[in-house]
């Protein structure tokens, strides 16, 4: 939902104008529905590090788990691997020199990740009872809408649930209240899993974040305020996805729908060379 707060032309181009035309989707045939999709799917090579970052992530937690032996340098060049593909894969090329820089960035996330403050308890095997990664695209349904609502660490203490969010890159330790928000629908996964406890007071959401060369930790323990608080932003923001899809009329008309007034939104999209809104924001050197 973030993309559609950021800039509901660009939400409604990929999500509905691209709907199906994924490689591999129903309308992928489609030349017009896949370039939607493809150029919506575009993301800054940051974005595509980090997204490396998170697979390598969690195929060490997974390893962990299995007690399964962990490289240090097979993983450091599978998440080159999985960066250099994901850059070949958008742009069809990639720069040696970022590519480099790219892991080096990925690599000093990844190889922290032990030392950081939860996840350093699990690799000693101290105070935690059991534990699982899991996988964050198990969707979870709401108002007819999926919501990618799982966390990335599952982690019982005592009679206490730990519910782990992992993320590449934050702005600060304490999240934004509306990224705080989004948070607590990780509880309301956590109430529709079965053998998990009913109580919000019996979990506790964790975010981990990389930021300045480390990982900080977030906590607070759950309770029926935040659930409800965060229901209703996601019927907040489902009202505001149909209303941009009812603004686009029958035809999916995406001039009539609104566009961002920030530019480092325009420069990160890839709708941004044929896009009208990113003509009156960003000059030519910013196209
Ligand atoms: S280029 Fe800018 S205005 Fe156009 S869809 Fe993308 S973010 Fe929105």
């Amino acid at each position: 939902m973030k993309t559609l707060n950021e800039c509901p032309r660009r939400y409604v181009h990929h999500h509905v104008v691209g709907r199906g035309g994924w490689p591999g989707g129903p309308r992928q045939d489609d030349a017009d529905v896949a370039l939607a999709w493809r150029l919506g799917s575009r993301r800054p090579h940051s974005d595509l590090m980090m997204r490396a970052v998170s697979d390598g992530i969690r195929d060490r937690l997974w390893a962990d788990h299995q007690d399964e032996a962990w490289s240090a340098g097979a993983a450091e060049a599978m998440l080159r691997s999985r960066i250099d593909e994901s850059i070949r894969m958008q742009d069809g090329c990639v720069d040696a020199m970022e590519l480099d820089s790219l892991v080096e960035g990925g690599w000093e996330r990844l190889r922290a990740i032990e030392r950081a403050p939860l996840i350093s308890l699990l690799e000693r095997g101290e105070r935690i009872d059991e534990w699982m990664p899991l996988d964050r695209l198990d969707p979870l349904r709401q108002d007819g809408a999926r919501l990618y609502a799982a966390p990335d660490l599952l982690a019982r203490s005592g009679s206490t649930w730990h519910l782990v969010r992992i993320s590449a890159q934050i702005g600060r330790r304490e999240p934004l209240e509306s990224q705080r928000l989004e948070l607590g629908m990780l509880l309301a996964w956590a109430l529709e899993q079965p053998g998990l406890p009913r109580e919000p007071a019996r979990f506790i959401i964790h975010r981990l974040g990389w930021r300045g060369h480390r990982w900080l930790s977030w906590r607070q323990r759950c309770s029926e305020t935040w659930l409800r608080d965060s229901r209703a932003l996601v019927e907040h923001d489902l009202a505001a996805l149909s209303q941009a899809r009812w603004k686009a009329g029958p035809f999916t008309e995406l001039e009539l729908l609104p566009t961002t007034d920030q530019k480092r939104i325009c420069r990160g999209c890839g709708y941004r060379e044929i896009c009208p809104g990113a003509k009156r924001l960003l000059v030519f050197s910013d196209m």
